[in-house]
């Protein structure tokens, strides 16, 4: 068995962090090198301290991790994005904990995902740089799902698997996407979606963020479409996750 190196230098944003012992923080990270990783900042909350202001929530910095016992000990911290916006602005703030929070409920830790460190990384960057938060926040959810294995089907029926025709549909959380009205009407778990969200949602799928930026999306629509991002997800996150299935089906991803 190879043992881990004493020291390793990586790149990691910070999701989240909270007080430990007398100075010290416990800090939520993910990293590019080694995914998700619990580590603690000795002295942090000392008023003198060096490393503390690069360690605020949403920055991304350049760290040196120790092993340790339980935890990575985090000896060196310097920022290289420190995101002051989505600190400063309270709807900003909460875009981005939106962010961090769908991460790090979906992660395990210490599973390398570099795919999943870029989106993160990208998705702070606009919102911190001014992009309109709905898209990059919605474009994030459709991009995480592809990633974490639960890309919602979206061009064919996901019971009948008839391709959706260009009126008013079902979307099934339990079946993973569009259900034809046929379909749709049987599942009493299922929800109306309309043509436009889903022209929308099929949209974010297949196109870059460039790409993505460019749709003009009408208010009635960003409200469905959250309602039914955020009906999708906590379904996931209720019945999917810590189950060996969604462990498997994570893993067969990569
Ligand atoms: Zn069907």
């Amino acid at each position: 068995m190879a043992a881990k190196p004493r020291s390793q230098r990586v790149e990691g944003i910070v999701l989240r962090h909270r007080e430990w012992g007398e100075a010290d923080r416990l800090l939520t990270i993910y990293t590019r090198e080694l995914g998700k990783v619990q580590a603690i900042a000795k002295g942090v909350r000392k008023p003198r301290s060096r490393k503390a202001g690069h360690l605020e929530p949403f920055t991304r910095a350049g760290l040196l991790l120790a092993s340790g016992r339980s935890f990575y000990i985090l000896t060196q911290a310097e920022a290289i994005a420190p995101h002051i916006a989505l600190r400063g602005d309270l709807v900003l703030l909460g875009y981005a904990s939106y962010i961090v929070e769908l991460l790090d409920r979906f992660t395990f830790d210490e599973e390398e995902n570099q795919a999943l460190f870029r989106l993160i990384r990208n998705s702070l960057t606009r919102l911190d740089r001014g992009d309109a938060p709905e898209i990059v926040v919605h474009y994030y959810e459709i991009r995480l799902l592809d990633h974490i294995g639960f890309r919602p089907q979206l061009f064919n029926c996901a019971s009948c698997e008839q391709e959706i025709q260009p009126e008013d549909q079902f979307f099934s959380a339990a079946q993973g996407g569009v259900l034809c009205p046929k379909c749709g009407g049987t599942v009493s778990e299922a929800r109306p979606i309309s043509m436009p969200a889903l022209k929308y949602l099929r949209h974010f799928q297949r196109s870059s963020y460039q790409d993505a930026t460019r749709a003009q999306i009408e208010q009635p629509i960003v409200a469905e479409i959250e309602s039914l991002m955020n009906y999708y997800l906590t379904y996931l996150l209720e019945r999917g996750l810590n189950t060996p299935a969604f462990l498997r089906r994570v893993r067969k991803r990569e």
